[in-house]
Formats: structure tokens, C-alpha cells, sequence
């Protein structure tokens, strides 16, 4: 496995689908999502040019952030988008710059009540309003996002997705679309969207932020 041709591979796949939506490469920030890739590996990525990184669960990524060079830790940005449980709080904040998967306003609230300073969150929606999967559901989120401005140090940059999982990436497309008129209803700026199997259709449909692990890292072995 080549992690550098891996990533001018991407770079090169967003640059087309940048291109044929008429958007700039500018508008869309690459995350390398790294669970169960080991930091000699997020090392080579950051090697490769990699500045952004996610991680699902926050005992991993403790591991691996604190594992990395300072160097490293120090010019990238680490990006929660697992589910956060609310007595992991207060590592999420110390490991993580951002938290994409705020799926609840018990856990906004918990996160505002350790911060004392701004930081940036996203809120996770379950667009396909799938049973079993977290994040809010669209009609939630006008009512959440009013009560979000309440807390004192919560910034939302936007939202963020998944799509269904489904054999062709165009059947994805009319769930990423609604997502971004409702990123677009909200007044939001960042739309997280789109993995190994759906970025192409998530940049057309107005990704901001695409999370891909498997097109960077190969196929994850658990
Ligand atoms: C694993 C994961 C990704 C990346 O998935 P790939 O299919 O490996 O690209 C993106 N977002 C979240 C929330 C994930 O858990």
C-alpha cells in the first residue's frame, strides 16, 4: 500500500468532481479519518500533505494523538466524528479541535459546560432519518440549533452526514442534496459529507468536508 499515491489519487479525484460541479478545490477540506490505523501511519499521511485527521472513538485517538510527532500534532487538525458519550467529555476537548458528531444537546451542553473558550462543533444528522443511526434528525434541527445559541462557547460550523449505505453512489446523491439545502435553510457555512465510496457525488451535491479513510489507508481489517 502507496499512503502518498493514495492521496494524489484523492486529490486528484476531488479535483475532478471540484470541476465538473464548477467549484473550487479551495471550498473543500480533505479529513483523513484514521480509526484503527496506527500513527505511523497518520505520520506518513501528514508526509503526503495531509493537514486534517478524524478519529471515531476517544481512547484511540488519545493513543494515536499523543503517540504522533509534536510536530505533527502541532500543524494538523484532529477532528472527533464518533459518538461521544458524555463522560468523555472532557478528553474529547483536550485531545480533539473540533467535534463533528454533536448528536444531542445533553452532549452540547456538556461540552459548553467544560469549555472556556470557543470551539468549533458540528451537528450530526441522520439525513436518511435511518433506524439505529445516531445524529439529529432534520426536523430537530432548527429547534436545536436556537438552542445552541444559548450555550456561551459552542460554535457550529455546520453539519455533518452520512449517507445510507447502498451499492451505487447515485443512489446517496438526492440525501446529500437535501442535506445541503438544509446546511443552506439553517444559514450554516460547512457541510461534512461524503467517505470512500460517496465523495465525488457529496463534492457535486456541496461537500465542504470530505472524511475518507479506506481510499487513503486501504481496506480496514476488523
Ligand atoms: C470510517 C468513517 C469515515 C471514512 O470511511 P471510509 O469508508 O473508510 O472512507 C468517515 N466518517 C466517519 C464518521 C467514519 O466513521
Amino acid at each position: 500500500m502507496c499512503i502518498e499515491s493514495n492521496v494524489e489519487d484523492v486529490n486528484r479525484r476531488i479535483a475532478q468532481a471540484c470541476e465538473r460541479a464548477g467549484r473550487s478545490v479551495a471550498e473543500v477540506i480533505l479529513v483523513a479519518a484514521t480509526k484503527t490505523v496506527p500513527f505511523q501511519l497518520v505520520e506518513r499521511a501528514y508526509g503526503a500533505g495531509i493537514r486534517h485527521f478524524g478519529e471515531n472513538r476517544v481512547q484511540e485517538g488519545k493513543w494515536k494523538i499523543e503517540a504522533i510527532d509534536i510536530t505533527v500534532r502541532s500543524n494538523s487538525t484532529w477532528h472527533m466524528l464518533g459518538h461521544v458519550q458524555t463522560n468523555k467529555v472532557s478528553n474529547t476537548l483536550r485531545l480533539f479541535d473540533v467535534v463533528q458528531s454533536v448528536d444531542s444537546v445533553r452532549l452540547a451542553k456538556a461540552l459548553d459546560e467544560h469549555l472556556d473558550c470557543d470551539f468549533p462543533i458540528f451537528l450530526e444528522v441522520n439525513i436518511a432519518a435511518e433506524l439505529g443511526k445516531t445524529g439529529l434528525s432534520a426536523t430537530q434541527l432548527p429547534t436545536v440549533l436556537d438552542q445552541m445559541a444559548t450555550f456561551s462557547h459552542l460554535q457550529v460550523q455546520g453539519l455533518m452526514t452520512m449517507g445510507p449505505v447502498v451499492g451505487d453512489p447515485e443512489e446517496v446523491r438526492p440525501f446529500f442534496r437535501q442535506a445541503r439545502l438544509l446546511r443552506d435553510s439553517l444559514g450554516l457555512k460547512q457541510l461534512s459529507m461524503g467517505m470512500t465510496n460517496d465523495f465525488e457525488v457529496a463534492i457535486e451535491e456541496g461537500s465542504t468536508m470530505v472524511r475518507i479513510g479506506r481510499a487513503i489507508f486501504g481496506k480496514r481489517s476488523y
